[in-house]
């Protein structure tokens, strides 16, 4: 029976293992729920880059920072679909597509997104979303056209969370990921480690993703790419033996997730990946870009799943490919709601510091 309860003592205990004995654990638990030698390809396609309202400390695409980042507007259907047929060709079973918004708001835009999904859906795809925050009814209206998965990370731990974000509550991802709940779309959700927060913190998250029931189905554990411009501009790469540990310990606590291998990948050694995937990583994000950052090339990745005597894990392995409702059949319709998302507005230093950075260069071109 999967355990919800997890201590600190306890998720502490498991983390800060000898690394050779966490392994061991890790492995042996992930060959309790999946095959060790089949990991997922998932493309993930930015649908709309950048100009985002957030301040969310690592990321490239919040508006306030000065990033190298070009912005794009909601991208067309029908580019999506080409799109998601590249990705499909070259192996991936699953298609994120992710909207740099601080939440779903009903209108043209998100019917765009719903004849996207039902798209995707027909092509046999697993189709992920990353849009911000929803309501209940949005996460209706997506599953209907047949969303798969609905991804909303935790980012971190709840303490660490206010160091990085103070644009809106953690309570905020919480009530998403239960609005999702609500319906039969699964749930992705997960982290990034190495903005310095503490072992503590990482444990934490890891309590907290564990305490959901059911668990997420799916959960990415990112290694923190800093991008210069971004308040996170200085952070020091992720360790290997860090990024192993947090795996391994994900995939304890969480143990029919799929965990993901995902931002990050570029800065480890082939050997480091495939120490990830020994310890339970079963997931991977393809293409050369992951949203915006640096990611492995696709040949690449082949290459090394070839080495190892990986398989790409078919399309709906893991569960029912959800039946998309044609839009003129929809029994749904948007409620024009206006939810009050919190937006807690603390200062952060570091983040008013890259932005006050980002309105000198602005005012100097
Ligand atoms: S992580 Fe998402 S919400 Fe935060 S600034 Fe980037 S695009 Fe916006």
């Amino acid at each position: 029976m999967t355990k919800h309860n997890w201590t600190r003592e306890e998720v502490l205990a498991l983390y800060n293992t000898p690394l050779m004995e966490l392994m061991y654990k890790a492995a042996t638990v992930h060959r309790e729920s999946h095959d060790p030698n089949t990991v997922q390809v998932s493309t993930l396609l930015s649908i709309k880059t950048g100009g985002c309202s957030e301040d969310c400390g690592y990321c490239p695409q919040a508006a306030r920072y000065h990033t190298d980042i070009e912005g794009n507007d909601l991208m067309s259907v029908s580019h999506v679909k080409a799109q998601a047929l590249r990705a499909k060709a070259s192996g991936s079973s699953r298609l994120c597509m992710g909207a740099a918004w601080r939440n779903v708001k009903d209108g043209e835009d998100f019917e765009q997104v719903l004849d996207m999904v039902r798209t995707v859906n027909k092509l046999d795809m697993e189709v992920c979303c990353t849009l911000g925050m929803v309501t209940e009814n949005q996460a209706k209206r997506l599953a209907e056209a047949g969303l798969y998965a609905y991804n909303h990370n935790l980012d971190s731990s709840e303490e660490y969370y206010k160091e990085v974000i103070s644009t809106r509550g953690y309570q905020d991802r919480l009530d998403t990921i239960d609005n999702v709940r609500k319906t039969n779309v699964t749930v992705c959700s997960g982290g990034i480690i190495g903005m310095g927060e503490s072992v503590e913190d990482r444990v934490d998250l890891l309590i907290q993703l564990a305490s959901l029931s059911p668990q997420p189905e799916s959960t990415p554990i990112n290694a923190l790419v800093a991008v210069e411009g971004t308040p996170l501009e200085d952070q020091k790469p992720v360790e290997i033996w860090d990024m192993i540990r947090m795996i391994a310990t994900t995939r304890i606590v969480l143990p029919k997730t799929q965990v993901r291998l995902s931002a990050g990948r570029t800065q480890m050694s082939k050997e480091g990946q495939a120490m990830c995937f020994f310890v339970g990583a079963n997931s991977i994000f393809a293409g050369d870009k992951l949203l915006t950052t640096p990611n492995p090339d696709v040949n690449e990745d082949m290459a090394l799943f070839e080495a190892l005597g990986i398989t790409p894990q078919k399309p709906f392995e893991k569960g029912d490919k959800p039946t998309s409702v044609p839009k003129d059949d929809s029994e749904l319709v948007p409620l024009g709601e206006k939810p009050k998302w919190t937006r807690p507005d603390h200062k952060i230093e570091r983040n008013e510091q890259a932005k006050a950075k980002a309105k000198l260069v602005r005012s100097a071109h």
